[in-house]
């Protein structure tokens, strides 16, 4: 069975933007083993998606039309493929409420053009859409389904895996049972520890075992096939023993949502402890990560952004001797900083981040340097020394620190 993405979008085609949501539906599909050969971007135009739509009727049973479901004239696509499927639109009502709503709570005034938004194939089914507004279809007519998307990839994402694949699941799953884990790591080379994990994992039948790498963390997925559900789950442990007797130092959680983040804040719950930072090249990067998780309060009260030298001194109390005679991007100096923080709040654990993002040097230093340093209530302090890619920018130095830190 084939399927056909269109990608709808002025700024596509122009190369504007890069288009992430194919490649993120393709992989989704080549999981239930439908394969998209033919993957099409037309502008926001009505008659090149109507175009693009006869097209892929010809030589594909499923279509997705993926974007341009915006309030704005330019958005053009719900309307477009009603017309090249010869059906029209509807409005889900209780939706269009909920739309009036949300912009009412937020003090915004609407547009009448919003209730596009609250729209959806006529003789098709709506698709909620957790993270915005405009509403998705799943159509059916003749062996034909079209399903309609919305383009910004949080939205598209969200969609795919809330109401989407649930339902290519029904309507196309080979009636193979799969049972998977998703097993989380950081600090190592993908390829290095996909090696591993193959030479690890070799001896097991009926399984596979893919890699998703995220700015922060590789998602390794271990698939089983047809098995009663005791024993997949019990080849699924034997893998994972497999896998974390070569990889634990770098695990750090099970879950498709599970982030290290999350984790971290979820352990320092689970024992009622805090973990404060000081941070330098990162600028409070750190501490807004942390409260990036719900319930952060309960571990985080507070902490310090020292970016210069005279910070670090005046807010942490940095020994000016110990930044003469080390510098700033030194072990010692993480360590006074990661102390004096924990300190100064009384918190059981405290992060600091010192070092060089780039693009310049920095006291003889290059960018990628990062000292780290973990204070722990009672524990001798730890440091530890970073040498990022700084080609990857100066954001990313700044984020890989963060991570770093949380693994630390
Ligand atoms: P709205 O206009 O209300 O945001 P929409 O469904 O009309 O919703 P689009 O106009 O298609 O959305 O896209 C909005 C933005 O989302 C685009 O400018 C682009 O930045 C991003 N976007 C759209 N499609 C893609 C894609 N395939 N890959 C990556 N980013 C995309
Ligand atoms: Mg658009």
């Amino acid at each position: 069975m084939d399927a056909e993405i269109i990608s709808v979008g002025t700024e596509l085609v122009l190369g504007q933007v890069t288009n992430t949501n194919i490649p993120l539906l393709a992989r989704t599909l080549s999981t239930l083993d439908i394969k998209a050969p033919h993957q099409v971007t037309v502008m926001d135009d009505q008659e090149q998606i109507v175009t693009a739509i006869d097209n892929a009727r010809q030589r594909a049973s499923l279509i997705f039309v993926c974007g341009g479901l915006g309030p704005t004239t330019d958005d053009v696509t719900l309307k477009s493929t009603a017309a090249a499927l010869g059906t029209g639109l509807k409005t889900d009502d209780q939706h269009w409420e909920w739309i009036k709503g949300t912009f009412k709570a937020r003090r915004i005034e609407m547009l009448p053009e919003n209730i596009q938004q609250a729209r959806y194939l006529a003789g098709g089914t709506p698709l909620a859409n957790p993270v915005g507004l405009a509403l998705g279809s799943w159509y059916e007519q003749d062996g034909l389904v079209v399903v309609v998307l919305p383009g910004p990839p949080a939205e598209f994402r969200a969609m795919l895996e809330e109401s989407v694949q649930p339902r290519l699941v029904e309507k196309y799953g080979t009636g193979r049972r799969i049972a998977s884990r998703t097993l989380n790591f950081w600090g190592r080379p993908e390829s290095q520890l996909m090696d591993e994990i193959e030479a690890a994992t070799e001896q097991f039948q009926d399984m596979t075992v893919t890699s998703y790498v995220q700015p922060s963390q590789i998602q390794v997925r271990i698939n089983v096939y047809d098995l009663p559900t005791a024993q997949a789950n019990d080849l699924l442990d034997q893998v994972t023993a497999a896998i974390l007797a070569v990889e634990r130092p770098y695990f750090f959680g099970v879950g498709d949502k599970c982030t290290l983040v999350a984790e971290v804040v979820e352990q320092l719950r689970a024992r009622r402890q805090t973990i404060t930072g000081a941070e330098s090249l990162t600028g409070g990067l750190f501490q807004s990560t942390i409260c990036s998780v719900p319930g952060a309060s309960n571990v985080f009260n507070g902490g310090f952004v020292t970016y210069a030298a005279g910070a670090k001194e005046k807010l942490l109390g940095i020994e000016p001797e110990v930044i003469a005679k080390h510098g700033v991007v030194s072990s010692q100096t993480a360590a006074q900083m990661a102390e004096k923080s924990r300190e100064l709040l009384d918190a059981d654990f405290a992060l600091s981040f010192t070092g060089v993002a780039g693009p310049d040097d920095l006291e003889g230093h290059p960018a990628g340097t990062v000292w780290l340093g973990l204070a722990h209530r009672g524990q001798p302090t730890k440091t530890k020394e970073l040498h990022l890619a700084a080609y990857l920018g100066r954001q990313a130095v700044r984020n890989l620190s963060v991570q770093y830190g949380l693994q630390m």
